[in-house]
């Protein structure tokens, strides 16, 4: 599976977030697939060049299957990454820094535009996978958890600053 069903987003399309979805938070995932390659199952894919790509088919308010037993409102974004890797080896397709910093500005603009919970509902496949005891099958972004919440934060308080600019 390559790209199919998936828009890029950029100044001619638009990141499609409707007024009125039902979105309580995100998780963070990986694909565990070679680069540029996207599934149904996320929202978003972010490919190893820092691409956003949105899934044609699905609002973020939508109901997809990323995380078992806690996809209701949830909004799954996927970096496409991450083929046969271990936590000791991360293998040929590794997760990229422009794929982190992109897929957490993206998050960024999600927990603003739907006022979730932050930090309690911006969360790892990993951190869910531990709280429902299938932590082992399911590790994305496990060590990496840390990191990724203070990046959001960053990218939640530039975003605050811009809008406060702009008097919003
Ligand atoms: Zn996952």
């Amino acid at each position: 599976m390559g790209k199919d069903g998936f828009t890029k987003i950029d100044k001619n399309n638009l990141l499609r977030l409707p007024n009125g979805d039902h979105v309580i938070g995100i998780v963070f995932h990986w694909t565990a697939s070679r680069y540029s390659q996207f599934f149904y199952d996320y929202q978003f894919c972010v490919d190893f060049d820092g691409s956003i790509w949105q899934n044609n088919n699905a609002d973020p308010g939508d109901t997809l299957s990323h995380t078992w037993h806690r996809n209701t409102g949830r909004v799954g974004i996927a970096c496409s990454s991450m083929y046969n890797a271990t936590s000791d080896n991360y293998g040929d397709y590794p997760w990229t820094k422009k794929q982190m910093e992109a897929m957490c500005a993206l998050a960024a603009k999600i927990v603003i535009k739907y006022k979730i919970k932050f930090p309690d509902e911006v969360n790892t496949h990993a951190f869910w996978a531990r709280e429902d005891g299938y932590f082992g099958e399911r590790w994305d972004f496990d060590i990496e958890t840390p990191m990724i919440k203070n990046k959001v934060a960053w990218y939640i308080k530039q975003l605050e600053l811009l809008n406060k600019k702009k008097g919003i």
